[in-house]
């Protein structure tokens, strides 16, 4: 059976969901959808836990995501999930939004209340559980070099970095001007001075040789959150040359293996890890959310790595 739909199949009324065995009442809204490793994780969840519902994709384009999000409590579901590009239609549409949601500008969790939708943001706790998980250290007890800060989940990571007041943020994009806005914003967050020393605990720096050497000397955590890396012929991200033994670095894509950034990384003896485990844990956060429980993370666990090319 496949496990694709249409916005015109929820728009409709979701009958077809619900003609599902066991009825669709869960999905992930992307455009496009058929890449998303979501369904795999997510149906071996529910089957562990025993609930008699499926969780399917939606193929929704970006002028039907408003329509797409008000049927969904018609269509009788429960939540969804939200991929590119509708992090941010999803946070226009919802009628509640918690904190975090609110700051990164993004919903990727959707819970429905009745009629209400609630909007939610698991991909920075994600990354909190997969960077404790990685490396058995705290996002906030570390100096975080985040490369990409200008895009969606950039963002969201900067935020959850300002939320958990890291030791120091430095935001690095090839388009300075949006890393700086962010910096600028984010500055109430890193105002104390809980680190002695000569540099601002946070920064904003363009993606250019001499402005990462200065910060990757005082930095303990490198995230990727670009969109570079996914294809073996994207170009290195940082000089090989600044990479050190005493660096983690974690790349928030997930294609199987490692990323070119996290190969050079590894090679001078750095601690790497790519992002399966944030995609495993904002999943298993966003679990939580829908059925007030927590989620069988080792099933998940199991079912991402096996859907794995
Ligand atoms: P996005 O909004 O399109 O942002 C792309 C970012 O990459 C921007 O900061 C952009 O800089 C930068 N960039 C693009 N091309 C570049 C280049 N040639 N050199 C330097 N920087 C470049 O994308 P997104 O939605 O944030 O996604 C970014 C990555 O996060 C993707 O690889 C995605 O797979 C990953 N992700 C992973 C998870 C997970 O659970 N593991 C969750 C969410 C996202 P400008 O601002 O200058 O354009």
């Amino acid at each position: 059976m496949s496990d694709e739909y249409s916005t015109e199949d929820l728009i409709g009324g979701g009958r077809i969901f619900s003609e599902r065995t066991p009825p669709a009442r869960l999905s992930v809204f992307g455009d496009p959808v058929a890449h998303s490793k979501s369904p795999a994780f997510h149906n071996a969840a529910l089957r562990a836990a025993g609930l008699n519902m499926s969780y399917v994709r939606i193929h929704v384009p970006a002028e039907k995501a408003p329509a797409a999000f008000r049927a969904l409590p018609r269509a009788g579901f429960l939540g969804t999930n939200v991929t590119i590009p509708h992090k941010a239609a999803a946070l226009a549409a919802v009628d509640e939004a918690d904190d975090y949601a609110r700051r990164s500008g993004s919903v990727n969790t959707v819970l429905v209340e009745g009629e209400r939708l609630l909007g939610f943001n698991t991909d920075g706790p994600g990354l909190v559980r997969a960077i404790h998980e990685e490396f058995s250290v705290d996002l906030r007890d570390l100096r975080v070099v985040l490369l990409g800060a200008g895009g969606g989940a950039g963002r969201a990571i900067a935020v959850q970095c300002a939320m958990e007041s890291c030791e120091r943020l430095v935001l690095v994009n090839r388009t300075l001007e949006k890393a700086r806005a962010l910096a600028a914003e984010l500055a109430g967050s890193f105002r104390s001075d809980r680190l002695v020393g000569p540099v601002d605990r946070i920064q904003a720096i363009p993606f250019e040789e001499s402005a990462l050497r200065l910060q990757l000397a005082h930095a303990d955590l490198v995230i990727n959150a670009t969109s570079i890396g996914m294809r073996r012929t994207d170009p290195s991200l940082i000089p090989p040359a600044l990479l050190t033994p005493n660096l983690m670095v974690y790349d928030t894509v997930y294609a199987s293996g490692r990323s070119r950034l996290l190969e050079e990384a590894a090679s001078v003896g750095a601690r790497c890890a790519n992002g399966l485990s944030m995609l495993l844990h904002q999943g298993a956060l966003s679990f939580e959310i829908w059925f007030n429980r927590p989620a069988p993370l080792e099933v998940m666990r199991q079912a991402l790595l096996s859907s794995e090319p």
